[in-house]
């Protein structure tokens, strides 16, 4: 087994943008490795390398028994169609909260090998994709939401047993919507 242990709300790795995948190598595929058993062992539909301590660009994803990874991916919007549902966050256990995300996605990357890939994702596809490469970029899905949806998901995550007071949390604030979000008052 090369199930982890997962980085949880609070741990700096969360919050540090990840870097891009040189070397195409034997340690990349254990990591791929290692992210699928643990995505699968804990019920994942995702799992981002930093959520392992790894900071590298690196996700896997498991949904509707189709599971795969993407190395240094790049998403492009084929159109302007949203959805908006429950989504949560095995490094935020327990908390789910009603997100916006695209409904359509295209990512373009790498397999293991460093063999170019698409990835084409609708649904929940789409958002997994939006979520995990989020993690490559530092974002959570707490970041996504509006004010005062974040205090709440705050609220909770304050009372979750798992939350750590020593490892204060950080919150991102979106360059983009300074100001609509009024974080920091
Ligand atoms: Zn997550």
């Amino acid at each position: 087994m090369t199930v982890q242990p997962i980085r949880l709300f609070g741990d700096p790795v969360l919050r540090t943008p990840a870097d891009l995948v040189v070397d195409f190598d034997k340690e990349l595929r254990n990591l791929v490795r290692d992210l699928v058993e643990t995505m699968q062992d804990e019920g994942g539909a995702g799992l981002a390398a930093p959520q392992l301590g790894v900071g590298l660009r690196v996700f896997t994803f498991d949904i509707d028994e189709v599971v795969g990874h993407i190395v240094n991916p790049v998403l492009s919007f084929p159109d302007e169609e949203e959805q908006d549902g429950p989504e949560g966050c095995l490094s935020i256990p327990g908390i789910y909260v009603d997100t916006k995300r695209r409904q359509n996605v295209v990512a373009s990357g790498f397999n293991e090998h460093g063999d170019p890939i698409q990835l084409v994702g609708t649904g929940l596809m789409a958002r997994c994709v939006q979520h995990e490469t989020d993690h490559l970029d530092g974002v959570l899905f707490l970041d996504r939401l509006d004010s005062a949806a974040r205090k709440d998901a705050m609220k909770q995550i304050r009372a979750a047993e798992w939350y750590d007071e020593a490892k204060p949390p950080t919150v991102k604030e979106n360059p983009h919507s300074r100001g609509i979000f009024g974080l920091g008052r």
